[in-house]
């Protein structure tokens, strides 16, 4: 590539006071590094994105960009969530730059292997995926439920990168067809698989949170996992035709069982035929909530409006 990668890394943040500087610091001195090394050009940017902060955030944001050109700073509105103020971020600067990178405010995430994103990105990878090598930092408790997640995510047909979060490389055209998803229940890790292209993953270790807290109590993280589920997946309906069905199968077995119990002359008055009817009328409940269940799944495919296929490359070759 004879031209420098314009690289423009968008950080969400949300009352990052506390990390800012510190954040704003390093990133500046790895990017300053990374032009000296011909890796990028002097055009590449580092983007806060200020997702409703309740606390200085955007003051410092504001100070960082009249300080420095690198910086730049985007203002959501209101608190819009994390996956909003990725996605925000990247559609605001996909058409200014050649590839972008998405990153925490809190530098969990390792930012020395950017310089490997951008070079897997140089020799032709449209995603570059940040993935963790373990977790030892984490608590037990957020470890054994992010694994537990990764597991059922599969389990349910969601294709996600094993311990990759936000933290990835996605190039101009990547962010072009990310841009056709036009859902409004984002989950990010889930649908950039579904964009394609050629991707490949850099491994790094997780850092504890240098300063703040978490953003994400127990209550946001358990809604961020069933809201992966139900965006990505219909199996839950199909787990309850599943259910029904079998209830069908155990209702015949219960009716030749108090039929049986019946002749014997074991049963009270009515007991056989309350068995069959509990029986019978439970499965066939089952049965039609999991079938309405069914069009209720192709309806909530349709009005994702996903698109069908995103092209790679068209050859067309005229003379
Ligand atoms: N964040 C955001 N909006 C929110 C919550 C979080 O932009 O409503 C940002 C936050 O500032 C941080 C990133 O998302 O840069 C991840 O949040 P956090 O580090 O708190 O999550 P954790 O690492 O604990 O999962
Ligand atoms: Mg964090």
């Amino acid at each position: 590539m004879d031209k420098k990668v314009k690289l423009y890394v968008v950080v969400p943040c949300y009352n990052e006071e506390p990390v800012l500087m510190e954040t704003s610091r390093q990133m500046k001195e790895l990017f300053g590094k990374m032009e000296s090394d011909g890796l990028i050009g002097s055009d590449s940017r580092i983007v806060f994105v200020d997702d409703g902060s309740k606390d200085k955030t955007w003051d410092i944001i504001d100070a960082l960009t009249k300080s420095d050109k690198l910086f730049a700073g985007i203002k959501l509105a209101h608190n819009a969530g994390h996956q909003n103020a990725v996605f925000g971020g990247l559609m605001t600067v996909k058409d200014e730059c050649d590839c972008a990178i998405s990153i925490d405010a809190d530098l969990q995430d390792d930012i020395n292997v950017i310089p490997e994103m951008v070079q897997d990105f140089i020799n032709g990878y449209d995603v570059v995926y940040g993935v963790r090598k373990k977790r030892d930092t984490d608590t037990f408790f957020k470890r054994t439920t992010a694994v537990g997640f990764y597991k059922l995510m599969n389990f349910m047909g969601v294709k996600i990168v094993f311990n990759h979060a936000d933290y990835r490389l996605m190039s101009k055209r990547a962010l072009d067809a990310l841009s056709d998803f036009p859902e409004r229940n984002m989950f990010l890790r889930g649908m950039v698989p579904l964009v394609g292209f050629k991707s490949t993953s850099v491994y790094y270790d997780r850092n504890e949170r240098f300063a703040g807290e978490s953003k994400y109590p127990l209550k946001k993280m358990l809604s961020f996992a069933f809201d992966g589920i139900t965006s990505f997946s219909i199996s839950p309906i199909r787990m309850i035709s599943a259910v029904g069905a079998i209830v069908c199968v155990f209702a015949f077995v219960m009716a030749v069982y108090a039929l049986v119990e019946k002749l014997l002359g074991h049963t009270g008055a009515g007991w056989a035929s309350l068995m069959m009817s509990i029986w019978f009328i439970g499965g066939v409940q089952l049965l039609s909530v999991g079938l309405i269940g069914e069009y209720i799944g192709k309806l909530y495919k349709e009005v994702k409006r996903r698109p069908r296929y995103i092209i790679e490359a068209y050859i067309n070759e005229k003379e």
